[in-house]
């Protein structure tokens, strides 16, 4: 399969790049290394250093690559960005997407798969609930409107032209290689600073001193096995990419402390605006197709010891 992987250097793509090449694929790489690293990728990967609100550029490398598929991951993914800087956020997420759709049609790619959003589409899920695909959308920041937007792009596109599709809507992914420094991917933030020594912060649900928000954490591994059925059509249409169980923010930093073996010192802050208060995603769906999902401790604790050795 020649794939065209969009966003590869960044935390999910390079998982998703390192798994299609070891079953063999043809895979390239765009990006324009805004938040990815080149050191995520192996050396023999081919790799265009390419923004995709460049169209002219985009255009260039399917004319000479020609892929099958593309895995679209480039994008603006963080939400408290999106609030600051909502026309930045569409910019690439919505006229950069545009391009590389436009580069699809332009060259005859079969099949598109989508990194969406279910942590940020559905809204505040109720308690005791989790958001299936059905749920109506209900996007409460520019980076879940942009996200949603692309579903609807891609509706058009495969009643347009034929383009064949799967969205895949991630819970909060976590792993090896996200960023620390970023201000999502609370599970990296807390295993950076806690190896190091270094207080952490637990932003309230409600009222400061409480459990947390309540999410639902998917290993990156289980999203890169996820996408590996999407790129070869297995999974078509959306599909919510989760384990279905809540986490709370203070039972995350008990477990990663117990496994990392030390004690941080804790800093209670008030809710922070437009988070929500709770994210738990239906998974029955993808589940008759992937078989079982890394519990949240098997998944902490490959990914503490990886930010462990990278610490040094
Ligand atoms: P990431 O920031 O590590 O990866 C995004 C990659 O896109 C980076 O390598 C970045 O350099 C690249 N990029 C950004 N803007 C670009 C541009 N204009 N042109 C070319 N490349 C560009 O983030 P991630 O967590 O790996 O997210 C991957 C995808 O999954 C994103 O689409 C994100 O919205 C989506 N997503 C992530 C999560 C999560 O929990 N991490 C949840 C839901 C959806």
């Amino acid at each position: 399969m020649k794939l065209l992987v969009t966003g590869g250097a960044g935390f999910i793509g390079s998982h998703i790049v390192d798994g299609e090449v070891a079953r063999g694929s043809e895979v390239v790489v765009v990006d324009n290394l805004s938040t990815g690293k080149k050191e995520n990728l192996g050396s023999d990967v081919p790799f265009y250093c390419v923004d995709i609100c460049n169209r002219d550029e985009i255009f260039r490398v399917f004319r000479e690559f020609r892929p099958e598929v593309v895995s679209h991951q480039a994008a603006q993914a963080s939400v408290s960005i999106s609030v600051k800087d909502p026309y930045g956020d569409a910019m690439v997420n919505v006229m950069g997407t545009l391009n590389v759709l436009e580069a699809c049609r332009e060259f005859g790619v079969k099949h598109f798969v989508f990194a969406s959003t279910g942590g940020a589409i559905y809204g505040e899920v109720p308690e005791n609930s989790k958001a299936s695909e059905e749920w109506t959308l209900n996007p409460k920041s520019p980076y879940a409107v942009a996200k949603a937007s692309v579903e609807h792009y891609l509706r058009v596109y495969r009643h347009n032209y034929g383009l064949s599709y799967t969205i895949l809507r991630y819970a909060n992914v976590y792993g090896p290689r996200q960023d620390p420094y970023g201000e999502a991917g609370v599970v990296a933030i807390f295993c950076e600073r806690i190896l190091r020594g270094l207080e952490v912060t637990v932003y309230a649900r409600r009222s400061v001193g409480d459990e947390g928000c309540i999410r639902d954490y998917v290993y990156v591994g289980d999203v890169e096995k996820a996408h590996s059925l999407a790129v070869r059509g297995r999974l078509l249409g959306v599909f919510n990419v989760s384990t279905g169980k809540g986490t709370t923010t203070r039972r995350l930093l008990e477990l990663i402390s117990s496994i990392a073996g030390k004690k941080p010192g804790v800093l209670f802050a008030p809710p922070r605006p437009g988070d929500l208060e709770v994210s738990i995603l239906d998974n029955s769906k993808i589940s008759s197709y992937v078989d079982g999902w890394t519990e949240l401790e098997d998944g902490i604790r490959k990914t503490v010891e990886w930010f462990s050795r990278s610490l040094g």
